[in-house]
């Protein structure tokens, strides 16, 4: 049944159309036509004021939204919160929580709370567990969660659990590629050259390691950071995404905990050749591994501090001003924020159109209003890529037909979390 009519404004080859988009009281788009069509009986939201640009919701692969006993760093609602007001409109989030999403029961609990307290759509990755039976537990759950994740340490510890579940799961693995006799080695040199001491050539050696043992998974490296990531990664059948930090921040620019991150921020000519990645639109997802601290975290000695840089208010805007500019296309930004992720989860066929049968979340921009970035929503509240300066502000984000973020004004929709896709 129809519940509401936008009026849309969005680019169709190039040019500007209006659209008005029917949407069922389901949350999905049931009918669109071409031009401002006059309705009655129906609420009206017209989101064609100004100069405003309607677009497909925006999708983030990668987002860590702490909460359980981590509360203090980030919850649920402030997280999601954050990444509505930058036009995201699903968040998938990592396992590295407290307690760990690593068994049926946490899992179950992290769900609930993410039905409960997410403005955004949502996905929840498990991580790798200690033993392979608890593997077979979490794929009879294969509705409440969007994937795995592997990081450096499961490599040393869990590397049997992971053999097994590249064996048996025909789902998507997301993989942190940093070698764990680097990483989990203390840094030697200081903060700006923590680079020198887990060289990023660690992901190329994990790419090929995973393809050597892998028989039924979808695997994608996240944040790559080394420049011959995405090419090796398209070779092995792999997909790959980067984050805004590794092509705007070189290791001249660390020089406190708060661009302390892992891989760490990479030398200048790293930094440069994955920029010219970005823009030649090799990856297939831009994410902001949006990993949040607290302050007095933050503020501690270099060597104990906390790696994450806060980015998910931040990473939409950076490639809308890469459009505005002219670095990268429409099709390009739509790829890295919409198409591209909804692909790597296997959901191309629910976000990332504004066509008849797509869920109806969408986020609009002003292309005219420009500013610099600061982190305002969460908890986090500072991150090393404040002071950004943008142009495209995200003005409204609309999460399955529910106008959830409105000029600073939030409203929590019905949300849907995720299942695995095979
Ligand atoms: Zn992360």
């Amino acid at each position: 049944m129809i519940d509401k009519v936008f009026y849309i404004r969005t680019l169709i080859n190039g040019s500007v159309s209006e659209l008005t988009l029917y949407v069922g009281d389901d949350g999905f788009i049931k009918k669109v036509s071409y031009g401002r069509e006059l309705v009655s009986g129906y609420e009206v939201i017209d989101l064609c004021r100004g100069r405003q640009i309607t677009l497909p919701g925006f999708i983030d692969l990668h987002v860590h939204l702490r909460d359980f006993k981590l509360s203090y760093k980030e919850d649920i609602v402030s997280g999601s919160s954050a990444a509505a007001s930058a036009g995201y409109v699903l968040v998938c989030d990592m396992p590295n929580t407290n307690p760990r999403i690593d068994n049926a029961e946490v899992l179950k609990m992290r769900v609930e709370e993410a039905l409960r307290k997410s403005y955004v759509d949502y996905g929840v990755y498990c991580g790798i567990p200690s033993e392979a039976r608890v593997v077979n537990d979490l794929l009879s759950l294969k509705n409440l969660f969007v994937g795995f994740k592997i990081y450096p340490e499961d490599l040393a510890d869990r590397f049997a659990v992971i053999k097994y579940l590249l064996s048996v799961y025909d789902g998507l693995v997301v993989v942190h590629g940093e070698l764990p006799e680097y990483a989990l080695r203390p840094s030697i040199r200081d903060l700006s050259l923590r680079y020198l001491d887990r060289p990023s050539w660690g992901e190329l050696v994990v790419a090929n390691i995973l393809s050597s043992i892998n028989k039924a998974s979808k695997i994608h490296i996240t944040h790559a950071s080394h420049p011959s990531t995405p090419y090796l990664c398209r070779s092995l059948g792999f997909t790959v995404d980067t984050t805004p930090y590794y092509f705007l921040l070189s290791s001249d620019d660390v020089r406190d905990c708060w661009s302390k991150v892992n891989p760490p921020i990479n030398d200048f000519v790293s930094k440069t050749l994955v920029f010219s990645n970005v823009v030649k639109g090799v990856y297939d997802a831009i994410v902001s591994d949006h990993a949040p601290h607290s302050v007095e975290e933050k503020l501690s000695d270099w060597r104990l501090c906390p790696s994450g840089i806060t980015g998910v208010e931040v990473s939409s805007r950076v490639l809308l001003t890469l459009f505005v500019k002219g670095f990268i296309s429409y099709e390009l930004l739509i790829k890295y924020l919409c198409r591209g992720p909804a692909k790597v989860l296997g959901i191309d066929d629910f976000l990332g159109s504004l066509s008849s049968g797509f869920r109806a979340s969408f986020t609009v921009i002003d292309f005219s209003r420009e500013g610099i970035a600061y982190t305002r929503y969460s908890k986090a509240l500072k991150s090393c890529l404040d002071g950004f300066r943008y142009v495209g502000e995200v003005v409204k984000t609309v999460v399955g037909g529910t106008l959830v973020f409105d000029e600073g004004v939030f409203n929590k929709p019905k949300v849907v979390v995720l299942g695995s896709k095979s």
